[in-house]
């Protein structure tokens, strides 16, 4: 009988043969080719993934309360993975400054002072830290769903998912229905999932065909330097947390996400890769109730990839701007990077909206963010596939603690 390739398999021939195909387009000038024909259909698949979001994030949630059936569970399930999230997130953003100064200090970094008065970026208006707060509450779920902020989804999730369990019997409809769309748009899901090898193929042969020579160019030690960050945080914390939380060795750990994180890599964005790292918690063995809680929450609000790149990038601008950050500053770029990356949404180029916010804080012109526009894909990807990690890495370790709390086996 002929045995079937498995889908990280697929996905890991994808990314190799998009990459062998973008080498031979960018050598052979075809770039337009990758840019005209292949990306719309890694486009086609990231808006298929885009539009069952809304209703993953939504029926996963709140099918995943309804199945704790206990709000003092809800509530501890929340307040592991809120602490999970932040101390990892404070974590990264120390191993990027770390980093980053590293390669400043060694004079790494390219200097494009120069540049400065030609970076043009136009950020966006910050309204402070209550207006945010504020616009986390909807004051119209459809439009919402319409936007697809997915904080707003979260909370209406909550608030359904909460209400539905307290009305009781009555209620029973209301859970039934939840249920059964959410049976249908597991079906969806792994049709959608079914055909990632043509998104990661298509996007990558674009990405290396039109983004080559970014990579050779002057921005490459300052891309290295958060990849560095990134793959150093990938194996001390995750591997750490898997195999101390969970129970699981990093092999396991990294082996079972793989999926997730090569999507995550090639679509850039942690919202759309749900339903895949949803797919690769179940497989490793999370708690179903536990990973429809914590993965949605966690491709909104855990960005541990876009912390990284916050505090590299802040260093790099403010060094470019001949600005040398204190150590006071630098437990600043810690806090507000942790808080930006939080706000940040799991949508392709979000961190370098919300790298405004730490410049900002720190006075350094915003404007300057144009002098990396050009290669944030190359940041984003890495930072992404980081961020969907930390996700999973959570949700294996909240199903252990629960478990054990619970006095499980599995
Ligand atoms: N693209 C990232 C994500 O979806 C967010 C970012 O731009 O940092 O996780």
């Amino acid at each position: 009988m002929k045995k079937k390739i498995s889908l990280p398999m697929q996905i890991l021939f994808a990314l190799g043969a998009g990459i062998i195909v973008g080498l031979i387009c960018y050598f052979t000038g075809l770039q337009d080719f990758t840019k005209n024909y292949l990306k719309p259909f890694g486009d086609i698949f990231v808006n298929l993934l885009k539009f069952i979001v809304v209703p993953v994030v939504l029926f996963s949630m709140i099918d995943g309360i309804l199945a704790m059936d206990d709000m003092k569970k809800v509530g501890s399930v929340g307040l592991k993975t809120v602490l999970y999230f932040m101390c990892t997130t404070a974590v990264a953003c120390v191993i990027g400054l770390v980093f980053a100064n590293i390669f400043n200090g060694a004079g790494w970094f390219p200097d494009l002072h120069e540049q400065l008065g030609a970076a043009e970026y136009t950020p966006k208006e910050f309204g402070g830290f209550m207006s945010v707060l504020v616009d986390i509450f909807p004051s119209n779920m459809w439009q919402s769903f319409v936007n697809a902020n997915m904080l707003q989804v979260i909370v209406v999730s909550l608030f359904f998912g909460g209400s539905i369990m307290v009305a009781g019997e009555k209620g029973r409809l209301c859970r039934d229905i939840v249920s059964s769309f959410y049976s249908v748009i597991e079906r969806l899901m792994e049709f959608v999932i079914s055909l990632s090898p043509i998104g990661v193929f298509t996007y990558m042969a674009w990405v290396t065909a039109t983004q080559g020579a970014e990579i050779l160019g002057s921005l490459a030690l300052v891309i290295l330097c958060a990849y560095i960050g990134y793959i150093v945080h990938a194996i001390l914390i995750y591997s750490l947390s898997a195999q101390v939380f969970a129970g699981m060795s990093p092999f396991k750990f990294f082996k079972g996400a793989f999926a997730a994180m090569i999507f995550a890599f090639t679509s850039t964005s942690s919202a759309a890769t749900l339903p895949v790292s949803k797919a690769c918690a179940h497989e490793m063995g999370a708690e179903d109730e536990i990973s429809s809680f914590v993965l949605p929450l966690g491709s909104t609000i855990n960005m541990d990839g876009t912390a990284i790149y916050q505090c590299v990038a802040t260093v790099f601008i403010a060094s470019c701007a001949g600005i040398q950050l204190s150590i006071g500053q630098m437990v600043i770029v810690v806090v507000t990077a942790t808080l930006a990356s939080i706000g940040t949404a799991g949508v392709s180029g979000a961190g370098m909206i919300m790298l405004a916010m730490v410049l900002e804080t720190l006075g350094i012109p915003v404007s300057y963010i144009g002098l990396i526009v050009a290669v944030d894909r190359l940041f984003d990807m890495g930072r992404t596939c980081l961020n969907v990690t930390g996700d999973i890495a959570c949700s294996v370790c909240v199903s252990k603690w629960e478990r054990a709390k619970a006095g499980k086996r599995r």
